[in-house]
């Protein structure tokens, strides 16, 4: 089970009491000091937990937090220097699963860590035919093997799996991954599928998910 937690912590000597105080209780910590390198961080590497402070150089943790529930649903503990903070926090619905004022006590808060794990872990998995689909942690696997998908790969499977036998047309699946409306081209998406096609042959050389429909698009079947 990976147990990787991201510390986001200004403070050096803090982040690396956290980061010690979870390795000595089994994770694998890894910090940042700066706002601005998490949304990226948790792209690349998608922990299973993130302890985000709120006051931070580059980005705020409260704008974090909110960027990071638009493509996760990661568990997320907000670590705040004022008591006085938490209600407004609430109030502002940001998504985060859990609260700590600081200062703390880091045995304290590895209580919250697993609390929030034990809670946030139960029935977010999804699976049909072999395939497991965990949402919070954006991980798929294929008959017990983790697929490696990156984060677009995992949306458009994700996407697909919960609409099976509907055919898409590229354009469709493209306003579905990339929300912002970026420029994307159809070649995009048939590079995405055609990389997430060969990670489920790679898992299950059997297995035919993902089925072109010649001159429209793409559909999703469980055999
Ligand atoms: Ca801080």
């Amino acid at each position: 089970m990976n147990k990787a937690i991201l510390v986001v912590e200004d403070e050096p000597k803090l982040a690396s009491l956290l980061a010690d105080y979870l390795r000595a209780s089994g994770f694998e910590p890894s910090c940042l000091d700066n706002g601005s390198d998490v949304v990226p961080w948790v792209k690349e590497n998608r922990p299973e937990l993130i302890l985000l402070d709120l006051m931070l150089p580059g980005r705020d943790g409260m704008e974090v937090c909110k960027d990071i529930r638009t493509f996760s649903r990661i568990p997320i503990i907000m670590v705040t220097a004022r008591i006085e903070e938490i209600d407004r926090l609430l109030g502002l619905e940001l998504g985060a699963d859990d609260y700590i004022c600081k200062p703390f006590s880091p045995r304290e808060v590895i209580a919250r860590v697993k609390a929030v794990l034990r809670r946030t872990q139960d029935g977010q998995a999804i699976e049909a035919a072999g395939l497991v689909l965990d949402e919070p942690r954006w991980r798929a696997s294929l008959d017990g093997s983790d697929l490696e998908l990156t984060a677009v790969e995992f949306k458009l499977l994700q996407f697909l799996f919960a609409n099976p036998g509907r055919i898409y047309k590229r354009q469709q699946l493209m306003d579905r991954i990339y929300p912002d409306e970026r420029i994307v081209s159809e070649r995009t998406i048939d590079s995405h599928i055609k990389k997430l096609r060969r990670k489920i042959e790679n898992a299950n050389p059997e297995a035919r998910l993902i089925h072109s429909v010649y001159g429209v698009g793409y559909k999703f079947e469980l055999e």
